[in-house]
């Protein structure tokens, strides 16, 4: 059976807030509300690294990573069981969703997900601009949302709009039942962690994190299905960017991220419009 679940490669991702952006574009997201975030381990406050300057590599040196956080479709959903109304529920193919027309506002869901995923409409939602680019319908005042790996484009064959819109190629969307999915093989392949594992929500978003990843290739705005015919990684030595001469190379073939030569550039999906 089918069961979606996200990649997310910490070490490409450069914390541009694509993502965050193309999220609320598409899904008609509220001012002020965010599905899907953008967090930074490193310093004390947002944005800041740890560590201090200059020495690259030595004890000290700057050091900030970028955690992309939205719902995480918890296998083993606590949203779905306290729902006194059933106003949340796991489709079939594991995409955990909110019936807006059940939900009462009680906002046990909230209480209940500890990744603080949700968020609720306190006010009459505002939208700038008044619609977003998806087809995706506002929701009233008095309901939670979040995430939904963006259900309306999955239906329609479609990567989620952040998947698409990520120019680092840090996401990668797809079947984690099916073993000869990218989605299935990267997790195979690199070390990941899911947040919060000994919660045992069992969250279908792994990370990966490390120095495990950078010999991934680009991918493309394909489905992660049909890139069967992209190799998806290669075995050894090439994983590793070599820069013997310390010259930083020539960015294309020894570069940190290989470019498959039949990779498609990056086109986003969602269409033109204002942003939020
Ligand atoms: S769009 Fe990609 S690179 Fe940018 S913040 Fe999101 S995951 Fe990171
Ligand atoms: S991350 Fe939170 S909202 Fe999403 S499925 Fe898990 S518990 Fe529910």
């Amino acid at each position: 059976m089918t069961n979606y679940g996200l990649v997310i490669d910490q070490e490409r991702c450069i914390g541009c807030q694509a993502c965050a952006v193309s999220c609320k574009q598409e899904n008609n997201v509220p001012m002020g509300q965010y599905w899907n975030r953008v967090l930074t381990e490193g310093g004390d406050k947002i944005d800041t690294p740890a560590g201090g300057y200059p020495e690259d590599g030595q004890e000290g040196s700057l050091d900030m990573k970028y955690q992309p956080t939205a719902c995480q479709h918890c296998e083993n959903a606590p949203c779905v069981k306290v729902c006194p109304v059933n106003a949340t529920y796991t489709r079939d193919d594991g995409i955990v969703e909110i019936d807006y027309d059940k939900c009462i506002g009680c906002r046990y869901c909230m209480a209940a997900c500890p990744y603080n995923a949700r968020v609720f409409n306190w006010d009459e939602p505002e939208h700038m601009p008044e619609e977003g680019t998806g087809d995706v319908s506002a929701r009233p005042q008095g309901v939670v949302e979040k995430c939904t790996f963006c259900s309306h484009r999955v239906d329609e064959g479609l990567d989620p709009a952040c998947v698409v819109n990520c120019p680092a190629d840090a996401r990668i969307f797809g079947d984690l039942d099916e073993e000869t999915s990218t989605v299935s093989k990267y997790i195979d392949k690199y070390e990941t962690n899911q947040l919060l594992e000994d919660r045992g929500t069992n969250p279908k978003t792994h990370y990966i994190r490390g120095e495990m990843s950078p010999g991934r290739p680009q991918t493309s705005d394909k489905l992660e299905s049909e890139l069967d015919d992209v190799t998806p990684f290669s075995d050894g030595a090439d994983d590793v960017p070599s820069d013997p001469d310390g010259s930083g190379g020539d960015g294309a073939s020894g570069g940190h991220h290989s470019i498959d030569d039949d990779a498609v550039p990056h086109v986003p999906s969602v269409k033109s419009g204002g942003a939020d």
